[in-house]
């Protein structure tokens, strides 16, 4: 269920890369910014020291004039420049690298300065000796020398030209000269003049000389050759490292591009990756949800929208809990956040619903996406598995319904035979199974059918698909039994056909019981005649043939005082006795009229066909005296009479309903006249509606006359005889006709709505009752009401009764009120609601009469009741009866398994209590506990009773 979650590295160091390329590139540009600067120093330094080079060789060419005259102003400008040359070293950077040098060059600048200063002065000086020389050699020459002097002279004068000139001399021979020539000079003339002054010239030649040496001995020139040999030295290798560093900053920054490059490839291909990763997401069949880390939506894809059934703008920010069905607890949602929570990876099934209400069954995998150790997001992706949960739950239930179906099931290969079955079909036909592999159906197939009948079927099938019909088959031991088979062709996907499903449903039970049934329908069980059913059904036939010519007559034919008979010698004896009449009527009228036992001592006989009405007297006469006949039933010598009463077609009408009406007023007819006899229908003679409007005038009085009486029943434990309760019955005296009994009044009551006054009245006298007794210190758990469906419909019946039961101050809990099947499957919802009040109000709903008529055991369980009251009809023929036995066992137990109280009404013996006790039914109710009393006398009884237990 676990597994790791998704992890995603901060690795884009595409940024990073970037930033230091261009730092690189930046500290390159600097760099090469400074060789540039350096570079420009560097010529400019050059120039400098050539530019010095060329002045020092003027400065030098200087002393090379030796005693010509100078250009003073030159010489100044020269060494002027220079001293701005030095200067200006100083101010430059170059200086610090070189500053040694050039502090000495600049000490030898300032030597070669001074120098250049005192040469200056010599020269001038000796310019001049020479100029005077040569003038005072020129005056001396006629008239002080002679001889030897003026050859000694002029071997001095000749000697200092060729020193002036350049030429070597030896000056040994000159002071040899000089000092002839001084010893024959007298002092003060002109001659000694002129030696004094060579002698001066010597002297400064010599100091000239002197400075000419110390000018080569400074040197200045070499020194600055060698300065800029050593700058242009020093500039190469510069060059040479800057270069280098240029050519590292160069090779990074060429590394870093490259870096940068495999970095961008990287970025766009996981740009494109993205790009692809968002195209299968969007167009996905899973679904694909993103949560931000308080579990809002942020992305839902297009397959979310198509499973769901939610536009992506209705979820974008909320919660993905909005699919939550309520079909997996909290305790599967805490163990999943718990898991997501902790970084997990989160796998499983989840139950969620569409926007339309409907399941959505998901296969899902949740993970936390988790960014530098922190989740920032879950994604879910999910797969809509609803339709496999579907497919497999049906194929579960297919696969339940294939084993434990009534109904026997082949499964056929593609070529027709048997590869599986079910138990069904075993025990249907009785085979082994392992006989019936691949078999054909025509194994099955019984004498019933020709040769062709399988295959006419198969014919079909080919070219519809299915096939279905009545067939005949064998079963093991040869007995043909009726199957209704149902013959259907499986296709695949690509409309080849995979399989045939037969399936056999064994008509046998149901032709059987359709038959039974269809007779019980339409026949009376005890005499095997027609009953109502049919005679309705017969009537309107014979009916519906417009062309009846003949005559019909309709004879409603009751026993007299059949009642009595039934009472005092008891229903078995009732019963043969209406099999005999029924039998002596048949011996009448043969097979070729119709006769059927409408209910009780009643029944009628239709003559189709005959063609006068003294024929049908005749019948009618013949039939009387026939029943009349002393008969001997279980040992009894009875004679029982009856009254008919006629009809005719078409002389009283030709509607069948209305001629069965008239035929029954025509039997009260006859029993007026003094039964034993027939009569036909007479208009004024009407009795039956006679006697309805004299009930309904009574009865409009009957209150006002106080003729209306209660009557008390208790309702005890079978098992223990304890009183709980008591049903009210109405009880009606009127002074012309008697003891009216309810069931004879109250439908008429209810026709007219009087039920509705007499009703409240019954309601208002029975809780009043119910309150002496309580404060007589009675304690009964209740007092049962029988209400009429007309009453129900009254729409401020509740209001009614809220007050009679504040008047009299009865509780809710303390009335249960009894309505019968009929009123339930009538009503309405509103009707539904109404009960359902009562029920709030803390009354109990029983329904009464419970198996008449509306078989609604099925219904039971929906209708809002607390107790089933067990119809009389069921428990009279107890315990001989053993179909009644059966039907009131499974009565007592549904209404139990539904949590109902159930009440048998109508007990008269102690072998049916017994019974009833034994099948578990918990109250009870009838004569053979007690009859219904009036108020006194249902207080005595419980008396009666008290003293019975002590
Ligand atoms: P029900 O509600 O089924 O009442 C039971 C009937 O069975 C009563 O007949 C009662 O006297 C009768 N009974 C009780 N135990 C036995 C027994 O052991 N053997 C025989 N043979 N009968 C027994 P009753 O009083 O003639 O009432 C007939 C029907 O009239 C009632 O059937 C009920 O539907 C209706 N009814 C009676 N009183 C009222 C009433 O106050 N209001 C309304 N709306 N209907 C009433
Ligand atoms: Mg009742
Ligand atoms: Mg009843």
């Amino acid at each position: 269920m676990r597994k790791k979650s998704l992890r995603f590295k901060n690795g884009n160091g595409f940024i990073v890369l970037f930033i230091v390329f261009v730092i690189i590139l930046s500290a390159l540009f600097i760099y090469l910014q400074k060789i540039d600067r350096d570079l420009r120093m560097h010529h400019q330094y050059r120039a400098d020291l050539e530019e010095i080079i060329l002045l020092d060789q003027q400065l030098d060419n200087v002393f090379l004039q030796k005693y010509q005259y100078l250009d003073y102003d030159a010489i100044t400008g020269v060494t002027g420049r220079l001293e701005e040359l030095f200067d200006g070293f100083v101010s430059q950077r170059i200086y610090e690298r070189h500053a040694d040098e050039l502090s000495k060059l600049r000490s030898f600048f300032e030597k070669k300065r001074h120098l250049t200063e005192d040469f200056k002065s010599l020269n001038s000086r000796m310019t001049n000796a020479v100029h005077y020389m040569y003038d005072l050699r020129r005056s001396i020459k006629s008239t002080e020398l002679n001889g030897l002097k003026k050859k000694t002279a002029d071997e001095i004068f000749f000697q200092v030209t060729q020193l002036i000139m350049g030429i070597q001399i030896d000056r040994e021979i000159l002071q040899n000269n000089l000092m002839m020539l001084r010893s024959l000079v007298t002092e003060g003339c002109k001659c000694d003049y002129f030696l004094t002054q060579v002698s001066r010239f010597l002297k400064d030649f010599d100091v000239m000389q002197g400075y000419m040496a110390e000018n080569h001995h400074i040197g200045f020139s070499d020194r600055l050759r060698e300065v800029l040999s050593k700058l242009e030295h020093g500039h190469a290798e510069d060059i040479q490292k800057q270069k280098t560093v240029a050519l590292l900053f160069f090779g990074m920054a060429f590394f870093v591009l490259l870096l940068l490059m495999v970095n961008y490839r990287k970025v766009i291909r996981a740009t494109r990756e993205l790009l692809a990763f968002r195209y299968a997401i969007e167009n996905s069949d899973n679904i694909v949800l993103i949560t931000d880390t308080n579990r809002n939506i942020t992305y839902v894809n297009e397959a979310f929208e198509v499973h769901t059934g939610y536009k992506k703008d209705e979820v974008i920010g909320s919660q993905p809990n909005i699919l939550k069905s309520d079909m997996m607890d909290k305790a599967f949602y805490a163990e999943m956040n718990a898991t997501l929570e902790k970084g997990e990876k989160w796998q499983g099934e989840l139950i969620n619903r569409r926007k339309d209400g409907s399941l959505l069954y998901e296969k899902a995998s949740i993970s936390p996406i988790v960014v530098n150790g922190k989740i920032v997001q879950y994604l879910a992706i999910k797969l809509d598995i609803t339709e496999y949960i579907e497919y497999q739950n049906r194929l579960k239930q297919s696969a339940t319904v294939f084993e434990n179906t009534q109904e026997g099931i082949l499964i056929l290969d593609e070529e027709k035979r048997i590869d599986s079955l079910n138990q069904a079909f075993l025990e249907m036909t009785d085979f082994d199974e392992k006989r019936l592999y691949k078999k054909p159906l025509e194994f099955f197939a019984s004498e019933k059918h020709d040769a062709t009948f399988y295959q006419r079927i198969w014919h079909t099938i080919a070219e519809d698909g299915e096939w279905s019909g009545k067939v005949y088959i064998s079963r093991s031991n040869g007995e043909v039994i009726p199957i209704w088979l149902s013959l259907t062709t499986v296709y695949g996907n690509d409309q080849k056909i995979i399989n045939y499903i037969a399936i056999y449903t064994d008509l046998s039970e149901v032709i059987r019981t359709q038959e039974k049934a269809d007779f019980l329908a339409y026949h009376d069980s005890l005499t095997l005649l027609p009953n109502r059913a049919h005679f309705e059904r017969y009537m309107q036939k014979l009916f519906e043939d417009k062309n009846l010519r003949n005559k019909v007559a309709v004879m409603f034919l009751d026993l007299d005082r059949f009642k009595v008979i039934n009472d005092t010698l008891g229903h078995s004896v009732g019963d043969e006795l209406l099999k005999e009449v029924s039998q002596r009527i048949l011996e009448v009228i043969g097979d070729t009229f119709f006769l059927a036992r409408l209910g009780g001592d009643e029944f009628v006989i239709v003559l189709d066909g005959v063609i006068s009405q003294d024929t049908v007297s005749k019948y009618a006469e013949e039939i009387l005296n026939h029943i009349s006949q002393l008969m001997i039933v279980n040992q009894h010598q009875l004679s029982v009479s009856g009254s008919l009463g006629i009809s005719l077609y078409p002389d009283h009408s030709d509607d069948p309903n209305t001629l069965i009406r008239y035929a029954d007023s025509a039997m009260y007819s006859a029993k007026e006249q003094g039964k034993n006899t027939y009569a036909y229908y007479e208009e004024q003679l009407s009795l039956d509606v006679h006697s309805r409007l004299n009930i309904e005038q009574l009865l409009k009085v009957a209150l006002e006359n106080k003729e209306i009486s209660l009557r008390y029943q208790p309702q005890y434990t079978l098992d223990t005889h304890e009183v709980i309760g008591a049903e009210v019955l109405v009880r009606w005296n009127n002074r012309l006709l008697g003891n009216v009994p309810p069931a004879e009044f109250i439908p008429i009551a209810e026709d007219t709505g009087m039920i509705i006054e007499i009703g409240y009245y019954i309601f208002e006298e029975a809780c009043r009752t119910f309150m002496e007794w309580t404060r007589q210190g009675v304690s009964l758990q209740r007092v049962s009401l029988n209400l009429s469906s007309v009453q129900l419909g009254q729409h401020d019946f509740l209001e009614k009764i809220r007050e009679i039961m504040e008047k009299t101050g009865i509780r809710g809990e303390k009335i249960e009120v009894e309505l019968t099947e009929r009123i339930f499957f009538e009503f309405s919802s509103s009707n539904l609601k109404l009960l359902n009040e009562f029920r709030k109000m803390g009354c109990e709903i029983a329904i009464d009469d419970f198996g008449t008529g509306y078989s609604s055991m099925s219904y039971l369980k929906d209708l809002p009741i607390d107790t089933v009251k067990i119809d009389k009809a069921f428990i009279n023929e107890l315990p001989t009866n053993i179909h009644d036995q059966k039907v009131v066992k499974a009565m007592i137990a549904l209404s139990r398994s539904l949590g109902y109280k159930v009440i048998a009404e109508g007990i008269e013996t102690e072998e049916q209590e017994a019974l009833l006790c034994e099948s578990r039914c918990d109250i009870g109710q009838g004569y053979y506990f007690s009859r219904p009393l009036d108020q006194y006398a249902f207080l005595e009884f419980l008396e009666v009773q008290k003293s019975k237990k002590k």
